[in-house]
């Protein structure tokens, strides 16, 4: 990874990625697969990632950030992914929620916890999905209401990563009549010790250092200062950020499909069967080699979406592809790379983690056929494509 040259990586892209790669093979591979055990997220790594920089580099220096772009950003996940993608979870969450508190949130309010991500002592969750329905985001019933100088929030988000082990959420809920849809909907920081707001956490096929459950909310109290966005907004406002996330998702799982490509070209070439090595055999080369060609083809596709947006560029429709391909060509090519490992790739080992943890990432964040409407809005025009 990140040895082809390509118009997105610069030397100074390059020299990060490099750094990044001793951190991450040094520190992070090792404890990938008992993480996997513990199912908790490494608090030590994760101040470690923040001390030298690797948590939020894209967020305003202003709030701690060290104002490098969102391709920065990108060759970070990239390499942290490559090693272990649950870890890489602790960046995807900064550079969505960083730049959704330092964008939407009362600098006061939202200063101390942004610096906090940055520095890797704070995690921040985003919790939008509720019991009723992910798909239809804006149709949400989890009720904020505001009584004097502060909200009260009453329901149930579900499904929502590390609720367990956050410090603060993005929570969206209704503040306007049951009807009001997208345009009844506010976003709200909120710290997770307090009172009256509980997590449970399910059991999960993958991503399981991560965690998901739900958070409940019983008459949950939170200051008017702790708004995100405008009331009645959040909605429109605050779910800008998710074309962001989704092209370092690609990106991330991506990373995890070159891992397992690198390995399994590598492997090829000794194990023998028939008196020769795989290699030799066009039924075990030619799979890998379309999938390193998909692969090369997607990653640029994450990149060119980070670029976009980093140049202020409109980039929904790219940012919808990475998200919807990345993580399906990623499943497609580690299955493809287990079996190439015959029984030793299904034993408890890297690949079938790697399998286990990247095929969440098709329904998180918005599945496929969300992805494709997305880009058809783009395309066809919001008017014509309605749902
Ligand atoms: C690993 C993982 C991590 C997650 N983390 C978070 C998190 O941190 N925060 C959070 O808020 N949520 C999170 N989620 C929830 C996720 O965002 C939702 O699961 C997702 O949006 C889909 O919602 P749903 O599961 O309710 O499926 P539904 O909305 O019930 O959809 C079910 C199926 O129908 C399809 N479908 C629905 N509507 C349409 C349509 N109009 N056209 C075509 N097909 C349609 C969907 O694509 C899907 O295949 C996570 C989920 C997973 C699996």
């Amino acid at each position: 990874m990140n040895t082809n040259p390509n118009p997105y990586i610069d030397d100074d892209l390059k020299a990060l990625a490099d750094t990044v790669r001793r951190f991450a093979e040094d520190r992070v591979k090792p404890g990938f697969l008992e993480r996997d055990q513990t199912r908790v997220l490494d608090r030590d790594l994760m101040r470690e990632m923040g001390e030298l920089g690797f948590i939020g580099p894209e967020l305003p220096e202003a709030f701690g950030g060290l104002g490098l772009g969102c391709l920065a950003a990108g060759v970070i996940h990239e390499e942290i992914s490559r090693v272990d993608l649950n870890l890489a979870y602790i960046n995807l969450l900064a550079s969505l929620n960083g730049q959704i508190l330092a964008e939407h949130g009362d600098p006061e309010v939202v200063g101390p916890w942004i610096r906090k991500i940055i520095a890797g002592e704070a995690l921040c969750s985003i919790a939008l999905t509720e019991p009723r329905g992910g798909s239809d985001a804006a149709n949400l019933r989890l009720r904020i209401e505001r009584q004097g100088d502060q909200y009260v929030v009453n329901g149930e988000k579900t499904s929502i990563s590390a609720a367990d082990q956050a410090d603060i959420a993005v929570v969206f809920g209704r503040t306007g009549t049951p009807e009001s849809g997208a345009h009844g909907v506010t976003a709200l920081l909120v710290p997770m010790d307090t009172p009256g707001l509980t997590t449970n956490r399910f059991e999960c096929h993958g991503q399981r250092a991560i965690g998901r459950g739900s958070i409940f909310f019983e008459n949950v109290q939170i200051p008017l200062n702790h708004r995100l966005g405008d009331e009645n907004k959040g909605f429109v406002q605050v779910m800008q950020g998710f074309d962001y996330s989704r092209s370092l998702i690609g990106l991330k799982c991506l990373a995890v499909a070159r891992a397992a490509l690198d390995e399994t070209w590598a492997y090829i070439t000794q194990r023998q069967a028939f008196g020769q090595p795989l290699s030799a055999f066009q039924g075990v080369t030619h799979p890998l080699a379309q999938f390193d060609t998909e692969v090369e083809g997607a990653r640029l596709l994450c990149l060119q979406g980070l670029w976009l947006k980093d140049k202020g560029l409109p980039h929904s429709a790219e940012a919808g592809m990475a998200k919807w391909w990345g993580p399906k060509l990623a499943y497609d090519v580690i299955h493809q790379c287990l079996l190439s490992f015959g029984h030793g790739g299904y034993d408890r080992g890297p690949m079938e983690q790697r399998l286990r943890d990247v095929l969440g990432y098709q329904i998180g964040d918005g599945t496929a056929q969300i992805m494709k409407t997305v880009i058809a809005r783009t395309r066809a025009g919001r008017k014509n494509v309605p749902v």
